[in-house]
């Protein structure tokens, strides 16, 4: 695993609908690969490995999301609190009690805290999100205003990106930015295998706003049209004290997550075959999400077009959906040899 790279993402500020910080360094990093891409209306980055051929070929899309749970402002109070609306999916608890960083319309980071009910005049209540305000140290709504912070502005629970033991790494946003670490690295490996790439069309796609429903990828299914879909992912791990063995969905360490079934895909069996079959030839570990959890670009993906065929690959992160998300690099490794491995098997199921 590429510590570096992950780090930068994860640190990378994109809340849905945000995600210009995030465009800005995968951009970067593309360019440094020599690998051309564009940027579609919505805001997705497309980008094409290997040469410009006019001979049809079958398609392969990896795709990452790249935006991350996070909030805007929703109301500013005349003593200069901020109450906010969610974008996608973050837990009351999870906001309650933390260190907040807000975007200007100048491009400033602003940091805040969210409030708490002081426990000697705690109600026994659960907040709700509105329950929960921002504190910027404003004095007043006119305060605000003076930082450029206005209704709809940009903000998310901070935290900088570290490397505990047992090769294993806490960070933020690691859904979806360990899928955008995975292809990139996976470009830079197999983005000059020109025998590899004659043989079809591979394409990467950086889509925006799957937080919101599966929203960026549509545009570009659109534009690629592809045979082959795969979501690559951070996925839900809750394999801690407390939780039944059914609950915990994925387990760490024990490699990558192939869905078989979540909210908004059944696999199609002969995938799941092909899949299982490249990881076990290629001595990979892997393990079942437990079904039914979750959803990803795949649910969007498989019935577009006149059906596309769309897997997603994940690699478990502990406390995702809050500010510190938990992975392995271990699993990482080899989610990122099994996507390798399923590019280079890929074409028997394309054709
Ligand atoms: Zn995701």
């Amino acid at each position: 695993m590429d510590n570096k790279l992950l780090e930068e993402l994860s640190n990378s500020f994109g809340p849905s609908g945000f995600e210009a910080d995030v465009k800005k360094l995968i951009g970067s990093k593309l360019t440094k690969l020599k690998i051309a891409f564009k940027e579609d209306k919505l805001g997705n980055i497309i980008a094409k490995l290997g040469s410009v051929s006019s001979k049809k070929k079958p398609k392969i899309l990896l795709d990452a999301h790249m935006d991350e749970v996070g909030f805007i402002i929703k109301h500013i109070t005349r003593g200069g609190f901020l109450n906010i609306v969610t974008l996608g999916g973050v837990a009351p608890s999870v906001l309650v009690s933390s260190l907040v960083k807000l975007k200007s319309d100048d491009d400033k980071f602003i940091t805040g805290v969210t409030t708490t009910t002081p426990p000697h005049v705690s109600k026994d209540k659960k907040p709700e999100v509105e329950d929960i305000y921002i504190d910027i140290g404003a004095k007043s709504a006119a305060d605000v205003e003076k930082l450029n912070l206005r209704v709809g502005s940009p903000g998310l629970i901070d935290f900088n990106f570290k490397k505990l033991f047992n090769q294993r790494f806490l960070g933020k946003a690691f859904d979806d930015r360990v899928g955008c670490c995975l292809l990139l690295e996976l470009a830079k490996k197999i983005g000059k295998n020109t025998k590899l790439i004659n043989e079809f069309e591979f394409y990467i796609s950086f889509s925006v706003q799957e937080e919101m429903g599966l929203r960026g990828i549509a545009a570009v299914i659109e534009e690629v049209e592809p045979d082959l879909f795969l979501a690559v992912e951070g996925t839900i791990c809750a394999d801690i004290p407390g939780l039944s063995d059914d609950k915990k969905i994925t387990e760490l360490g024990l490699g990558p997550a192939i869905t078989v079934m979540d909210r908004g895909i059944v696999t199609n069996p002969k995938l799941i075959k092909f899949i299982t079959n490249v990881a076990s030839k290629n001595k990979i570990p892997y393990q079942f999400k437990t079904p039914a959890f979750g959803g990803t670009n795949s649910g969007m993906v498989h019935k577009m077009k006149k059906g596309i065929n769309a897997l997603t690959v994940a690699v478990p992160c502990r406390y995702i959906h809050t500010q510190q998300g938990m992975l392995s690099s271990t699993d990482y490794d080899h989610t990122l040899k099994l996507l390798e491995s399923v590019v280079k098997a890929a074409k028997p199921v394309l054709k």
